[in-house]
Order: structure tokens, then sequence, then C-alpha cells
């Protein structure tokens, strides 16, 4: 008898995608990439692995993402201290900077993949989740600031979402948030018996982030506080009142949320998040901003940016609410064959129905051919192809339709060498 080995489990908080699902992703990925490439978004891949010190200068030392979530550690083969990135715009400006990509004009791009956050898992909360992370590097502003959100309206559109609504806000540029900080730190002293342990700790180092709090028992002392709103000054509120006609011409509704201030530190101008109601607590599907500074904190010639990142699980959950999952056949022709010379016929003959762009899967094994068809059935195919004893000898395939709608339809025999062309314009 053999020992029972232990069987192996993935890490808490991140899901595999199974076979079942995958087309879902695919699906939707594919949309996503016509969909950008109709604003002329191209594709920038960077590794999933950089140095910590990116992450922490371009995301900010005082975040959460930074102080609490990050995958951290040491290659313990050379000593290097690596992150496994926890969101895509500090190694897209790594990536453009190191490459000179912005010398000579600006360029808008998009990633697509896993992102690692170590944080508590629950619905819409993960720590392998996905993005879709779009950004218009070198761009000043405020036309790109709308163009990002205006596409952003039309992908809703285009996946049938009607009840995403929109949030923005300014930040203002680096003066102006001095002078609000001053107040906001005086604020802040007034009300230190409210404030948790955290917000405690950060409201001299980053005050501003005090007012992202998710605490309950803070929420009346955040909304009370001096708003970075009221702090703008002419430049920012003509940056600011500028996106909003462009939204205004496109027919897109917002509201002004002055408390929201973003995950990253570089932000500043223009910040929006898309929230719905129909996902529980983790409602907010995207969040995105300028961050005309981080270029150069990265070492880069300054130049302007803005961008946002869409989470794909809370966006297929979305999407698929209330919505049956479609099954998506394995193939469209599956072949069942009886006999050793039958089964090489078979890988034969699937070959030149996939030469005429026909998906196939031949039966693998030997098998009886109850089993087979039940096989062929369970794969979605809309045929199977028959090679028995009988149908050698005559050098014909016997053709049976198996979908519930063709119950009636007689089975056919067509000879070898036409079956291709017979099939290709039939499934
Ligand atoms: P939250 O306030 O929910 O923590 P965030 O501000 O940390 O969000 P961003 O850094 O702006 O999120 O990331 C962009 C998008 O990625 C979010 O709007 C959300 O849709 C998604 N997202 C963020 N964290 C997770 C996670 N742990 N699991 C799944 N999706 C996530
Ligand atoms: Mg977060």
């Amino acid at each position: 008898m053999s020992k029972s080995v232990q069987k192996l489990r993935g890490l808490t908080g991140m899901k595999d995608i199974l076979p079942g699902e995958s087309a879902q992703w695919e699906q939707l990925e594919h949309t996503v990439r016509t969909w950008l490439a109709s604003y002329g978004y191209r594709n920038m891949r960077a590794p999933v692995l950089e140095f910590t010190q990116l992450f922490a200068r371009g995301i900010g030392e005082v975040t959460d993402i930074v102080e609490k979530e990050m995958y951290s550690f040491t290659d313990s083969l050379n000593g290097d201290k690596l992150t496994m990135r926890p969101e895509f715009t500090a190694g897209l400006v790594r990536s453009a900077i190191e490459h000179n990509l912005l010398y000579d004009r600006p360029h808008r791009v998009y990633s697509i993949g896993p992102v690692f956050r170590h944080e508590r898992p629950q619905r819409g909360r993960y720590r392998q989740f996905h993005q879709i992370d779009v950004e218009a590097l070198g761009f000043a502003g405020p036309d790109v600031d709308a163009e990002l959100i205006i596409m952003l309206a039309r992908l809703w559109r285009i996946l049938g979402l009607n009840d995403v609504r929109l949030e923005i806000n300014s930040l203002g540029q680096p003066a102006e948030r001095a002078a609000h900080r001053e107040a906001l730190i005086a604020y802040l002293e007034q009300h230190k018996d409210i404030l948790d342990e955290e917000a405690q700790r950060r409201m001299y180092s980053n005050p501003l982030r005090v007012l992202d709090t998710k605490n309950p028992a803070m929420q009346d002392m955040a909304n009370q506080a001096p708003k970075l709103f009221d702090y703008l000054e002419a430049d920012s509120l003509a940056h600011y009142h500028a996106v909003c006609a462009r939204l205004d011409d496109a027919g897109i509704a917002y509201t002004l949320n002055p408390r929201m201030v973003r995950g990253l530190d570089y932000y500043n101008l223009t910040v929006f998040e898309w929230v719905t109601d129909r996902l529980g607590a983790q409602g907010t599907v995207c969040g995105g901003g300028r961050y005309d500074g981080l270029i150069e904190v990265l070492g880069g010639k300054p130049a302007p940016a803005v961008g946002f990142a869409i989470g794909m699980e809370r966006l297929l959950d979305l999407v698929s609410q209330g919505q049956q999952q479609l099954a998506v056949p394995e193939c469209q022709v599956y072949m069942i064959h009886q006999g050793d010379q039958a089964q090489r016929q078979a890988m034969s003959l699937a070959e030149k129905l996939r030469d005429q762009g026909v998906n196939v899967i031949v039966h693998a094994g030997s098998s009886g051919f109850k089993s087979q068809f039940k096989r062929a059935d369970a794969s979605g195919a809309m045929v199977a192809v028959i090679l028995g004893e009988s149908e050698l000898e005559q050098q014909q395939a016997s053709v049976k339709w198996l979908r519930a709608d063709d119950a009636e339809r007689p089975q056919e025999s067509i000879a070898f060498d036409q079956l291709a062309t017979y099939l290709q314009s039939k499934v």
C-alpha cells in the first residue's frame, strides 16, 4: 500500500483560474485590448520583480502598500532586495526612463497582468489580483485627463455596465498641499483623541492619508476636516474645470469628492475613482490620477503623466452578475475511433481539418464507443466524427450531429477526402 502523500495547496488569497472560467477572462482581455487600441494605446510589459527601492520611492514610504502590503524578500543567491509589483505605474515609469522612451514624444501605453499585495483576503480583495493599467506618459492635460475618463465611460458601455459612477477630486500642486497640510495637522491635533493608532502615526508624516481612513469611527472627523480643494489656486482650479468641461461635453456625470486621496504619494491635480454599489465593501472598480512629479522622483527628466488601473476581479464580478456563465466548447469536432488503424486515420484526418481552420479533439487512448460519445458530448463539440471498422473499409467517416437542436438530424457518411471541406462550411 502506498503511503498517503500530503496534498499541496495554493497560497491564501491567490486564486486559481480554471479552464471553465478562463474563457471569461480571455473574452474580457480581448474586449479591453480592442477598446485600448481604439484610443491609440500600445502594450508595454515590464517584469513582475523590481528592486524594492523602486516601489518605496515610486509609491511613497508612508502608504498602505509600502508600509504593510508588499511581497518583499531578499534574493538568497545575491542579496538583492526585491519586491513583486504591487501596482504597474512605478515599473512602467522606470522602464520608460531606462529606455529613453519619452525623449522625443509622449506615449500612450497599457499593461495587463497580476499584481501582489499582502492584504486580508475577502470578496474583491486578493493577494494576487489582476489589473488593466493604462498610462499616458508625457501629457500635461487636462485634455488627456478627460480622455482617460471618457474612454473608461466607453468601456463600461461596451460591457453593459450602467451603474458605475464617477467621483473626482483635485489634489492641487505641492505648494497648495503644503498650505492645506498645516491647517490639516492643526485640525487633527484638535481631534487626537479619536484618531486610531495608524492615524496618529501618520498625522505628521502624511496627514492627507489620514483622510483616506476606512475606520467608521473616524468618518465624521474626516468629513469635517479642512478640504484641500478649498486651498486650490487659479491654475489648479482652471485645470479641474477644463477636465469637467470635457466630461460635460461627453455627457458624463461626476461628483466632486473632496476627501479622495488615492493610494500613491505622487498624485497631483486630477484624481478619480469609479465606484459601484453592487460589489459590497470593495466597490471601487477603477482608480487613477495625474502624477506629474513621479518621473523626476524616479530619476527621469521631468515630464507630466496621468493614468489609471482597473481591478479585473472586481470588473469580472460586475460583468458576470446576473449573467449565465456561457459554456465555451472545447472544440468543434470530436473524433471517435475504434482500433489502432482507425486511431491513426483519425489523427491524420484531424490534421486536415485543422488545416481548414476547424478545431478538433481526437479521443485519446482506446475506450468503448459509449464512453467516447459521452466525452464528445461533454466537450461541447457540434459534431462527432466516427471511425470504426466499416468506415475504414469504405474510406468514409460517419458524421453525427450532437447539439440538442440537431437531435433529429440523420447521421451522414462523408468520404475521407471530402471531410475537411464538408465540415469547414458547417461547423
Ligand atoms: P482599495 O481602497 O480597495 O484598497 P486601492 O486604492 O488600494 O483600493 P488601487 O491601488 O487604486 O487600489 O488599485 C486599482 C484597482 O485595483 C482598485 O480600484 C481595485 O479595483 C483593484 N484592487 C486593489 N486592491 C485589490 C485587491 N487586493 N484585490 C483585488 N483588487 C484590488
Ligand atoms: Mg488598497
